[in-house]
């Protein structure tokens, strides 16, 4: 590992990352490759992802773009075997796929709660149990394996009408928690990443007009941060040596309280 530059070297290792069509996932696809990783892109839009697996080709990465929804056992399934045949076992997970639909709790919207926790909670266990005993493997191995969980400040903090995604987001940084104590020990770390605002196509998905332009007010406060910022830290996370757990790490805009 390299010191001089500050960043370890990600070369032989394997990374599978979810959601990185766009936003947050496709800035930490990019920078893993370019670190030496070999890489799977995972979202549901293939052309988003191809576009991207060729970007980091043409830049003499390796990539592949998987089309997998964490919503489905199946589509998990099935894109883990194509991984594996590809690349092998995997030694890098960053669980990063993600919704937010903010409502207010009265509007009783049973199916966005659903979308929120069957993506958020059961996309990221789908995705864990896919690749626990690769991580596991790995590290038996004496090589570097990590689980990257995709959190939120919103695990913390409270605003009205994001209760459900609070909620969803509290249970992965609880989660993340409690796995330490099982993987810990086999020396597979786990690092909980919570970002604060961030510019991504994330809040495009709000469908409330009233609350879309809070959140945008938000964004003008404090500036969000960019993709590549909150990627930077979770490669700097995933290069340290193994025996180094960076393992929650708050990333926000300064002026965001
Ligand atoms: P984006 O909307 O840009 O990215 C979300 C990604 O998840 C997309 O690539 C999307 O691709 C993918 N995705 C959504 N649903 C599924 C699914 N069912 N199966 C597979 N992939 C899926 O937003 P961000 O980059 O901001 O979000 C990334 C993570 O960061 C999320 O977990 C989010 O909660 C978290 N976060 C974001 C913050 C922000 O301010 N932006 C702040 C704190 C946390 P596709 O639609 O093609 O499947």
């Amino acid at each position: 590992m390299s010191y001089e530059t500050g960043y370890g070297t990600l070369s032989g290792r394997t990374a599978v990352v979810t959601g990185a069509a766009s936003g947050i996932g496709e800035a930490v696809a990019v920078l893993l490759a370019a670190r030496g990783a070999r890489v799977a892109l995972l979202a549901r839009r293939g052309e988003r992802l191809e576009a991207t697996a060729e970007k980091i080709r043409a830049d003499g990465g390796h990539a592949l773009a998987v089309v997998a929804d964490v919503t489905d056992d199946a589509s998990v399934q099935a894109a883990k075997e194509r991984i594996q045949k590809a690349y092998g076992p995997v030694d890098l997970v960053v669980n990063n796929a993600g919704v937010m639909l903010p409502h207010p709790i009265d509007d009783g919207r049973i199916d966005e709660w659903q979308r929120m926790i069957d993506t958020n909670v059961t996309g990221v266990l789908r995705i864990i149990r896919a690749f626990t005993a690769d991580l596991v493997g790995a590290a038996a191995e004496g090589r570097t394996a990590d689980l990257v969980n995709v959190s939120s400040i919103g695990a913390h903090i409270t605003f009205p009408d994001y209760a459900v995604y609070g909620a969803t987001k509290a249970a992965v940084t609880h989660l993340s928690q409690s796995l330490r104590t099982e993987f810990g020990p086999r020396d597979v770390r786990v690092t909980t990443i919570e970002p604060g605002l961030t510019e991504t196509e994330l809040k495009t998905h709000v469908a409330d007009e009233e609350l879309s332009g809070q959140l945008d007010g938000m964004f003008e406060a404090v500036g969000g941060l960019a993709s590549e910022e909150v990627a930077d830290v979770i490669a700097y996370a995933a290069g340290r040596p193994r025996h180094v757990n960076l393992r929650q790490i708050m990333v926000l805009p300064t002026r965001q309280a």
